[in-house]
């Protein structure tokens, strides 16, 4: 079983990519993801071990983004390669990946704090990461 295969296990497409690019593409939008952030997403959640969501409920851009969607120009979440992850202990799964983010694979990591919104909402915060770039980069330590 490759990586790719590995992951469908973790999650769906409608997870990982904007359901507006789902309705035009299908499943050849597992395609836009590159390898490294397969194995990336694949590694990360093999090591937590436990549900991590990236697009759920009205969360949409979380994965994969559209080309033209008001985000950064050059954003990593419209190349495929970042992922925002939301677990049951943010702080933590941000820890475990800043530890090992070499043998994962991440190479950007963010931890967010959102705010005004519900402590017990899971929602609360994610940790961005993102196996773009050449040397590892903590945005906002
Ligand atoms: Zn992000």
């Amino acid at each position: 079983m490759n990586d790719l295969e590995s992951l469908q296990k973790y999650f769906s497409l409608a997870e990982l990519v904007h359901p507006d690019l789902i309705r035009r593409y299908g499943s050849q939008c597992w395609t836009f993801i590159p390898k490294e952030a397969i194995t990336m997403l694949l590694k990360v959640r093999r090591r937590w071990n436990s549900y991590l969501l990236v697009n759920y409920q009205d969360l949409k851009n979380c994965g994969l983004r559209k080309p033209n969607s008001p985000h950064s120009y050059m954003s990593a979440h419209k190349q495929g390669m970042a992922f925002d992850l939301h677990s049951n202990d943010n702080p933590r799964l941000y820890s475990m990946i800043k530890e090992h983010h070499k043998e994962l694979g991440v190479f950007q990591l963010e931890n967010r704090e959102a705010t005004n919104i519900n402590d017990n909402d899971k929602k609360s915060g994610w940790v961005h990461c993102s196996c773009r770039g050449f040397e590892f980069r903590v945005i906002n330590p």
